[in-house]
């Protein structure tokens, strides 16, 4: 008599995503869409002219949809003029697991962004108080977190800790780079790491959430700021809604994983609007400054 029985295996049926439900996957061929001209807003389908969107900070002014900011734009919104000083910028990834098609992709996207990684990150200063600031770029392969991500995010902490600095991590990501395997999922135990022992020395960890941030990134470093910020209507979860819809078999809310979604259940702390960014990261800075102690 044989001990065990023969093996089962799961069955995955696909269903048709309503058309209600975004995922990350359905955000990234979005963004990449050649289809739409390059003026209609995907929020409201509305034709605004592509220069007066960029003049608005890429905010539709029809609807207030947050069109996504490349890294420098970000930086460029949140630092004073020429404070950026950029850190490890030569890292690269080696494709280490031999995957089909992964240096191709990786060379394509290195020559159409100019970076060498899917974040940039450095020192800089806002309205002069200094700080550290890891910006995620959603053009490179969907922002995913590979070694090189995870390596480059976790010298910045530790250059924040060294230098006590507080730190602002900008994410976007569809989550960990499956052409790494499990060497990407060790960045998440690794940033993890350095963002703990940033936070015993003291000094403050500040997110914030642009649209989308799923997956792997926010099963770490996006969820461990002390202050959780997004922008307005971004998507952040850890599954998307499609594949949560199929498992659990039940309808879900249609505001099921925007900012105002988690915000209400306590997993955001504040919602900012692009325009309001500046002003409201100065005074967070200034308010957990570090060196001061709130109970003296
Ligand atoms: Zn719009």
């Amino acid at each position: 008599m044989p001990l065990f029985g023969r093996p089962k295996f799961a069955s995955v049926t696909y269903i048709k995503k309503p058309s209600n439900l975004a995922g990350p996957t359905d955000i990234a061929a979005e963004t990449v869409s050649k289809e739409k001209p390059k003026d209609t807003c995907k929020g409201c389908n509305g034709s605004t002219p592509q220069h007066e969107v960029t003049a608005n900070l890429g905010i539709c002014p029809k609807c207030e949809y947050h069109n996504p900011m490349t890294a420098m734009q970000r930086i460029t919104l949140l630092s004073d003029a020429n404070s950026f000083r950029e850190l490890d910028s030569n890292m690269k990834s080696v494709n280490r697991l031999g995957f089909e098609g992964y240096d191709r992709t990786y060379l394509e996207k290195v020559k159409s962004t100019g970076h060498n990684d899917a974040i940039v990150t450095g020192l800089c200063k806002l309205d002069g108080q200094e700080y550290a600031i890891g910006v995620m770029d959603f053009r490179f392969m969907g922002a995913s977190m590979g070694s090189v991500v995870g390596e480059k995010l976790t010298r910045l902490t530790e250059a924040a800790t060294s230098r006590n600095l507080p730190l602002l991590i900008v994410t976007a990501s569809g989550g960990a780079r499956m052409q790494e395997g499990c060497l990407s999922l060790m960045q998440m135990a690794k940033t993890s790491g350095a963002l703990a022992r940033h936070s015993l020395a003291g000094l403050p960890v500040f997110i914030l959430l642009t649209n989308p941030t799923y997956g792997g990134v926010t099963a770490s470093f996006a969820s461990l700021g002390d202050i959780i910020l997004a922008e307005p209507k971004a998507l952040i979860g850890f599954a998307g809604a499609r594949v949560i819809q199929t498992t659990i078999k039940a309808e879900l809310p249609p505001d099921f994983q925007t900012a105002e979604f988690l915000e209400k259940r306590g997993l955001v702390d504040r919602i900012i609007h692009r325009k309001g960014l500046r002003r409201e990261l100065s005074l967070l800075f200034s308010y957990f400054k570090p060196g001061i102690d709130a109970r003296s």
